[in-house]
């Protein structure tokens, strides 16, 4: 019985990756090529994505008021 790892993100798709970084397997929908790892490592990895806007550094939300609106 051959049972083919599944991804380590979505667990529905077969791994046909390995991230350089957690080792886990994972599916080519959650594999960074241009990084060599899967996204949650790419996501946590931070600084130096092509073009991620990366939450603001430093002070945090200003526009927190008394004006709360569902
Ligand atoms: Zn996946
Ligand atoms: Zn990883």
């Amino acid at each position: 019985m051959s049972v083919a790892s599944l991804c380590a993100v979505c667990e529905s798709r077969e791994a046909e990756r390995t991230c350089d970084r957690c080792g886990r397997g994972v599916c080519a929908q959650h594999y960074d090529d241009a990084f060599g790892l899967c996204l949650d490592c790419t996501d946590s990895a931070g600084s130096g994505g092509p073009g991620g806007p990366s939450d603001p550094d430093g002070t945090g939300r200003d526009d927190v008021d008394d004006n709360v609106q569902f």
